[in-house]
């Protein structure tokens, strides 16, 4: 009988082990793309060392997809973009969906300029897939924010770079990369990230 008991108990916690891993993998995916969520990107940046670059691809106009052709093309866009990222990225790259039409990639050891040639590389990819909506095929573009950063000072610090890049991207017309490098701090004036811009909007119309 104990040794039974013993099997039983056993068996239970392994299976308890067991649905515990697939818990933990659920809490690391992002359902809609397969991606990594943010909660695990965030994880994965605690492990680099050393220089890193980092890229933000956000999807260009997408609430007019939403819009137009209805949510549910909406989440298929977000799907397709990101295999289309990862099945253009390098091995090294840890893809992840970090928001909703947002995308970072984590880019380990890639000086500034590799990184912006396997940026370019996931923007064309985009750029030239074939998206298929209700009233026929479409294109979708994408534009990023790229930045280098030593990682040990935080993800915080790269990351309001290649958000400042990004933003810097979405006004220069879109479909483009841009590097935080050629922008200085400051260079942008007042609305140096989207959520600076935001704030001084406040702001002037309080004043
Ligand atoms: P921009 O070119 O400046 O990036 O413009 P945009 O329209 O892409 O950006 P905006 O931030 O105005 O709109 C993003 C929209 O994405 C708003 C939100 O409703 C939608 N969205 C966020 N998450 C999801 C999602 O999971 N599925 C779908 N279908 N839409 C989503
Ligand atoms: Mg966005
Ligand atoms: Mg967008």
């Amino acid at each position: 009988v104990a040794v039974i008991a013993y099997s039983v108990v056993g068996l239970a916690i392994y299976d308890l082990g067991l649905s515990n891993q697939r818990f933990e993998m659920l809490s690391r995916t992002d359902m809609l793309s397969g991606l990594m969520n943010r909660r695990a990107f965030l994880e994965e940046f605690e492990h680099v060392r050393g220089k890193t670059s980092l890229v933000i691809f956000d999807i260009d106009r997408f609430k007019a997809i939403n819009d137009g052709l209805g949510h549910k093309t909406g989440d298929d866009v977000i799907a397709k973009v990101a295999d289309v990222l990862v099945s253009a990225a390098p091995p090294l790259a840890k893809v992840s969906r970090i928001g909703g039409e947002e995308f970072a990639v984590l880019l380990p050891a890639l000086a500034s300029s590799e990184a912006l040639e396997v940026a370019e590389t996931m923007r064309q990819a985009v750029e030239v897939a074939e998206f298929a909506g209700p009233c026929g095929p479409f294109q979708v573009t994408v534009s990023a924010g790229v930045a280098e950063g030593v990682a040990e000072l935080g993800f915080s610090e790269i990351f309001s770079h290649a958000d400042r890049a990004l933003y810097l991207a979405k006004a220069a017309g879109r479909n483009r990369l841009v590097h935080a490098k050629d922008w200085p701090e400051g260079a942008a004036g007042e609305g140096a990230t989207a959520s600076q811009s935001l704030v001084n909007f406040d702001v002037r119309r309080s004043a």
